[in-house]
């Protein structure tokens, strides 16, 4: 069976980054938590700081609205100052973003931690979303498959592949990050299709045929429609546009592309 056989159910993930502690958290959510429970079709996730993950629960708990963390360590407890465990978010997330290219750039995280995470997070009923994506001085060097074959193959390393439906990669450039610059829908679909390639070489074409690969980088109101159109972007990770009411609309420009293609 080839990825492109099966139908995935699109994702649409918020990362809220350092933004809305708990009580801005519950004023935002209360603005747009109707409307996302209205929209059907889609998995819609809002990734809260951690001190927020709480409030956010108390509001979203019997919503069909998933939360996700933005980071975990992989240990279930111990000497780890400032980190939290997988043990901790189960029960409140379903979802924990992994390896965002800024945990990568700020601070230090390898695809060998990405990888540790990545199996712990399985490991403990969450759902990695597991993010990678090419800097712009790689995209320029015509670097760019050799840093996402590196990237895929360290960082998604030895997942155990009856669990691979419950992995989400975000296919995230690192210079369409938070730059208002989005790739175009055919940069994302080459890229997209390398990262299938190499999940495919990894563990075969039919268990990672319903892996949901995202594209993250810019993604707004206003240009959501354009990527939900294209089959191999199977929903988006957002940052900024996530902070307002217009992600209520990227999720359902997801919803209504999925549904008709
Ligand atoms: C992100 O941080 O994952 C992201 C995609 O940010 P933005 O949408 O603001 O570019």
């Amino acid at each position: 069976m080839s990825g492109a056989a099966i139908r995935r159910r699109p994702i649409v993930a918020g990362n809220w980054k350092m933004n809305f502690g708990p009580s801005d958290a519950h004023a935002f959510i209360i603005r747009i938590l109707d409307d996302l429970e209205r929209i059907a079709g889609v998995d819609r996730v809002i990734c809260p700081p951690a001190i927020s993950i709480a409030a956010a629960h108390a509001l979203t708990g019997a919503s069909g609205v998933a939360l996700g963390a933005q980071n975990m360590y992989d240990a279930e407890r111990g000497a780890f100052t400032g980190e939290i465990s997988p043990l901790m978010l189960r029960g409140l997330c379903e979802y924990v973003i992994l390896g965002h290219s800024e945990r990568r750039a700020l601070f230090g995280e390898t695809d060998e931690l990405v990888n540790r995470k990545a199996l712990s997070a399985l490991a403990h009923d969450l759902k990695p979303i597991v993010c990678v994506g090419e800097r712009l001085e790689d995209r320029d060097a015509n670097l760019t498959e050799r840093v996402i074959s590196t990237q895929v193959r360290g960082s998604l390393a030895g997942l155990p592949s009856e669990r691979l439906n419950d992995l989400v990669v975000a296919y995230e450039p690192v210079w369409a990050i938070g730059t208002g610059r989005a790739a175009t829908t055919q940069d994302a679909r080459d890229v997209i299709a390398i990262i299938r390639a190499l999940l495919g070489e990894m563990y075969g074409d039919e268990a990672t045929a319903g892996v949901r690969v995202q594209y993250g980088g810019s993604v707004t109101a206003a240009n959501a429609r354009e990527l939900a159109a294209e089959p191999e972007i199977d929903g988006a990770l957002v940052g900024g546009a996530s902070l307002t009411v217009d992600f209520v609309d990227i999720v359902r420009a997801f919803a209504e592309a999925k549904s008709l293609g």
